[in-house]
């Protein structure tokens, strides 16, 4: 579903990611770790198209990101292939970005009307299920300013749901949440990532959820994977020691 092929990208003479290679199968979780400025936002900043690679490919569901296919050849992107592409991604980020003047469920129907075309009552209609889904059926009518960040943050999950995503990217999706909020939004995500096919790709400093949700778990370190594995043989006997380092660090 993903695929890293070589991937470069530099800001000015700083490279940080330095020929990345990794993919993502149909309906896997994967959770990047690693430490701070090694990479891992820059990965999902990619898929969103929201930076652009300097070398190697991206590809999603079998489409390059940055590039398309034209007489036999690979050539830059355009802004109508880029768009197709985003379709098939959501994210959710640190901070929710909800749309402050609107209602809960307008902020959950707007882009499904706008962007795939369904009718007002279609969204509507879905809306309300994803809502019920992350466990907030009684505040369809509210304002996010009237919602604690936990249960702002299960709007936004319940937004992207709404967008029909193959893929959901999910950046440090608890940091901005105080601590007692937290364990809400990971349970939400537990039950979309068992309960749905969609592929997702984590990152997270949340060592326990990594372990419960994930299928893979990829450790990072500058620009580089150092080592991949199933969660409970990465924690329990990594590999390298750099993997030990961190998990002694962070745990
Ligand atoms: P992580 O998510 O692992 O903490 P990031 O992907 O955010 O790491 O950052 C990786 C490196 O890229 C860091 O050295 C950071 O300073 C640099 N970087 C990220 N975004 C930019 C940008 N827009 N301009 C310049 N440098 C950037």
């Amino acid at each position: 579903m993903i695929r890293f092929d070589k991937v470069v990208k530099r800001f000015g003479d700083n490279v940080v990611l330095n020929e990345l290679d990794f993919t993502v199968s149909p309906g896997e979780f994967v959770t990047l770790i690693g430490p701070s400025g090694s990479g891992k936002t820059t990965i999902l900043r990619l898929l969103m198209t929201l930076e652009k690679v300097d070398g190697g490919t991206i590809q999603v569901d079998g489409e390059y990101l940055s590039h398309m296919e034209r007489g036999g050849k690979l050539v830059p992107a355009d802004e109508k292939h880029l768009r197709k592409v985003r379709r098939h991604i959501g994210m959710v980020f640190q901070q929710f970005n909800l749309f402050p003047n609107m209602k809960v469920l307008q902020n959950i129907t707007e882009a499904p009307m706008r962007v795939l075309g369904k009718s007002r009552a279609e969204a509507e209609e879905r809306g309300r299920e994803l809502l019920e889904m992350v466990g907030l059926s009684e505040k369809v009518d509210a304002h996010p300013s009237q919602l604690s960040g936990g249960q702002q943050q299960r709007v936004a999950i319940a937004r992207a749901l709404a967008m029909e995503p193959d893929v959901l990217l999910l950046d440090e999706v608890t940091s901005a949440l105080d601590p007692e909020l937290v364990a809400g939004v990971l349970a939400v995500l537990k039950d979309i990532a068992t309960s749905t096919e969609i592929t997702f790709l984590c990152v997270t400093h949340e060592m326990q959820f990594a372990k419960d949700v994930s299928d893979r778990v990829i450790m990072f370190d500058h620009g580089q994977v150092v080592e991949e594995a199933v969660p409970e043989k990465l924690f329990t006997s990594p590999e390298h020691e750099r993997t030990r380092e961190f998990l002694h660090a962070v745990i």
